[in-house]
């Protein structure tokens, strides 16, 4: 995958020139305290970078200006260390265009009750200035998250960190290129949607590729490449075949493709993909194996020309890079529909990312009956029990939704040993009834992206940066309390 360039998060400190020099000055040190304690913390994805502090218009709008044209700025936490009064930000905020974090903290952690005078009184001021700030970033209606409590918490570093990843995913999408091996699979309306839309909303560029581009990167892969793909997939997964050329051969395929598909990606910057097993002229399998092992390298996929959830598991992908857990391309495929152990079985035809694996995958070559190709090789496993995410992002004609369910995956009670495909098995919270009803009354897809690496705040955040309807199913949601819910969400986002 293509390195992208180092990003960095600016840290602004406002205050006002009213308290003379040695306040001032006071405000700088202190404010680079917690800047370098923050980053010493070991919580925080990526670094954060100690600015001038602000006390007047014109700074705070060249500053502002020039975190908006830096790339490497992927957002900006304000803190009022002092009063700062917010006409001054007017101007400076109206240019924002990245994720800005209000950060409402104060320098000491407690008060001292007896050395306390009125110079402590003017020096720590945040209670009262980050009102100021907060009312005029509710007044100018800017997109933000709000974070409470002293800097020095773990409590309060851990949610910083939280929100630095949904804003990486927001940087993430506002470049996101998500290629097209073939079109959406025909007649299929929810892996459909508006790609104009989609750039204007989210930033994603949703260019298509004709799968004959891909045979051809398929021609120039060289042997030896071919050879180093299967010692890695010997490294990585356990081979399972009772007919040793047939099964060499057929991974192979797969390894040709996944070495093809690589290069074609970067070449054209792009970190998510989809194909679609009614466009594979020239290839001898549809891709199964290649799509999986790209995946756990950190690109996105989508499967039937899906490419909304190619982009949301790129996402995913990136909020919870370096965390515990995973991230795949996902389907709800069968139910179990015993009375008070109602449990939903994911899968998909072949595209599992084994990022989500319990165990070590195996790779196994059997006959796919639909795609008109040869036996694909794929990656067979069980997914990890624990909690995790699946979530959609639907395209509703006026506007995007983004549909949420928290669930819990479950060590399946007995083995799966006739199904030659990877697989989780996880009851929907609060139950599989209200959880399905309500995900049907929200009009969300069959194909999600999963994952046990993020929360759904992490997605709450993304959907309030980028001004995009969220709705959630967890372990609070009834049904009359939900369609409520989307009536309201409909008056809101439906007059945009
Ligand atoms: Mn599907």
């Amino acid at each position: 995958m293509q390195k992208v360039k180092e990003k960095f998060f600016w840290f602004l400190t406002g205050s006002q020139g009213l308290y003379g020099e040695e306040t001032l000055k006071q405000v700088v040190s202190n404010s680079k305290v917690i800047v370098e304690e923050l980053n010493k913390g070991g919580m925080l994805p990526r670094k954060l970078l100690f600015k001038p502090v602000l006390t007047t218009p014109q700074q705070i709008k060249r500053t502002m200006e020039e975190a908006v044209s830096d790339e490497g700025c992927a957002g900006v936490v304000c803190w009022m260390h002092t009063f700062s009064p917010a006409k001054m930000w007017i101007g400076g905020l109206s240019l924002l265009n990245k994720p800005l974090l209000h950060l409402h903290t104060q320098f000491n952690e407690r008060l001292p009750y007896e050395s306390i005078d009125m110079d402590f009184m003017n020096l720590n001021q945040s209670a009262h200035g980050d009102r100021e700030f907060g009312h005029i970033t509710a007044r100018m209606n800017i997109p933000r998250t709000v974070i409470a409590g002293h800097w020095s918490h773990k409590s309060t570093q851990s949610r910083i960190a939280l929100w630095m990843r949904s804003a990486l995913a927001v940087d993430e999408s506002r470049n996101l290129i998500i290629a097209r091996f073939g079109d959406n699979m025909r007649e299929v309306a929810v892996t459909d949607g508006d790609k104009v839309e989609a750039q204007i909303q989210l930033g994603w560029s949703v260019p298509t590729y004709a799968i004959g581009d891909l045979v051809n990167y398929r021609e120039k892969v060289a042997t030896s490449d071919v050879d180093s793909m299967i010692d890695l997939y010997k490294e990585r997964y356990d081979f399972s075949y009772s007919d040793e050329e047939y099964f060499y051969k057929h991974t192979r395929d797969q390894a040709r493709t996944e070495i093809a598909l690589e290069q074609l990606l970067d070449d054209i910057g792009a970190t998510a993909f989809s194909t679609n097993f009614q466009d594979l002229y020239g290839m001898e399998q549809l891709p199964g194996l290649a799509v999986q092992n790209l995946m756990a390298k950190g690109y996105g996929f989508g499967g039937e020309g899906d490419w909304k959830t190619a982009g949301m598991v790129r996402l995913l992908k990136v909020m919870g890079e370096g965390l515990k857990g995973g991230a795949s391309f996902m389907e709800d495929y069968t139910y179990h529909l015993e009375e008070g152990n109602m449990l939903n079985l994911g899968a998909h035809m072949l595209e599992i990312c084994p990022s989500i694996a319990r165990d070590k995958p195996t790779i196994e070559v059997h006959p796919l009956s639909i795609g008109e190709r040869e036996d694909p090789a794929r990656l067979v496993f069980t997914g990890r029990s624990g909690k995790a995410i699946v979530t959609a992002i639907v395209d509703m004609g006026s506007r995007f939704r983004i549909v949420l369910n928290e669930i819990e995956a479950i060590d399946p009670p007995k083995g799966f040993e006739k199904l030659p495909v990877a697989r989780v098995l996880w009851r929907p919270l609060p139950n599989l009834v209200t959880a399905s009803e309500a995900w049907i009354l929200a009009g969300g897809g069959h194909h999600t992206a999963y994952s046990d690496g993020v929360t759904a705040e992490y997605i709450r955040n993304f959907a309030e940066m980028m001004q995009i309807e969220f709705v959630e199913i967890n372990s609070e949601t009834t049904i009359p309390k939900f369609r409520n819910e989307l009536r309201y969400s409909e008056g809101y986002w439906g007059r945009q």
